[in-house]
């Protein structure tokens, strides 16, 4: 067993996303354009909003990968231009695999816009490999009990297993490509060492608390991502003397593609003919409109 390093710790940065909601993106980065296979990271909120003040990503197309949405707290709907809807709700994952395309719409549900409250969560932008990025597009809806929860035997670390295996469970979202998605919630004086098959790309993104990750036991803070070099496990703990906080975090991992990247907002092919192919086809209706 060889244990992985942390090669680097990556601040996120703020900005506003769709139509004028806060997340933390550690990537894509004028630095950092991707993990391979992952493209993107948004942590969304948590972000308080008042009756009938939430933001989501009215209409837009996707085309040549996949979105992955985990709800932790407030309430999504979406619409798309098969006809396809559905809400979220705390827990959930949304695991779209939008291939060939997509118009669709990411809102704060209605009972969300009545009431208000704290909107929480991520968007992982999944690539797929060059085969399927003209697949016909399909969803996974996973409810938050749906999705195997296993905790440590001496109690202190938590996980969800939302793709891949940990502590003796498996996923039951099925992916294209071999991806490990993790969430840890680990409390003070909790450790583990988790197994991440060598040649994977691999990171830590800390939501909130402070852990130590990998060989050298790095800190890494909230809103931090740790990208780890290779190895086939990986350590996190949490210190009981400096820490009174539980550590919650996402751990992914995931087999790269390496195959050329050209994307361009909501279009991630191999080449700029497809991406130039993508907005033809977008402009022209061919992905689609939602019917209101
Ligand atoms: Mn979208």
């Amino acid at each position: 067993m060889s244990e992985r390093s942390v090669i680097s710790v990556v601040d996120s940065v703020r900005i506003l996303e769709g139509g004028g909601f806060p997340v933390r993106r550690p990537f894509p980065t004028q630095r950092l354009m991707q993990v391979d296979p992952f493209l993107l990271l948004d942590h969304l909120g948590p972000v308080t909003w008042g009756p009938g003040e939430g933001i989501g990503a009215p209409d837009h197309p996707h085309r040549g990968f996949e979105t992955v949405t985990y709800l932790l707290s407030g309430g999504f709907q979406h619409k798309d231009s098969a006809g396809h809807a559905g809400k979220l709700a705390p827990g959930d994952v949304q695991w779209m695999t939008a291939g060939s395309g997509v118009v669709h719409s990411e809102l704060p549900s209605d009972e969300f816009m009545r009431n208000g409250g704290v909107m929480h969560g991520f968007q992982i932008w999944v690539n797929l490999p060059a085969r399927d990025k003209m697949i016909k597009p399909h969803y996974q809806e996973i409810p938050g009990t749906e999705i195997p929860q296993a905790i440590s035997a001496d109690g202190k670390v938590k996980v969800r297993v939302i793709a891949g295996e940990s502590l003796g469970l498996s996923a039951v979202i099925k992916t294209r490509t071999p991806i490990t998605f993790l969430h840890f919630t680990i409390q003070p004086g909790g450790e583990l060492e988790q197994a991440v098959p060598a040649g994977y790309s691999a990171l830590v993104y800390q939501i909130s608390g402070e852990v130590q990750a990998g060989k050298e036991q790095k800190l890494v803070c909230e809103g931090q991502m740790a990208r780890l070099g290779d190895g086939d496990v990986v350590r996190l703990a949490v210190a009981s003397s400096d820490a009174t906080l539980p550590a919650d975090l996402l751990l992914l991992a995931g087999q790269p593609l390496n195959e050329p990247v050209a994307r361009y907002g909501p279009f991630v092919m191999n080449t700029r003919e497809e991406i130039e192919q993508a907005f033809g086809d977008y402009q022209s209706g061919h992905m689609g409109h939602i019917a209101s």
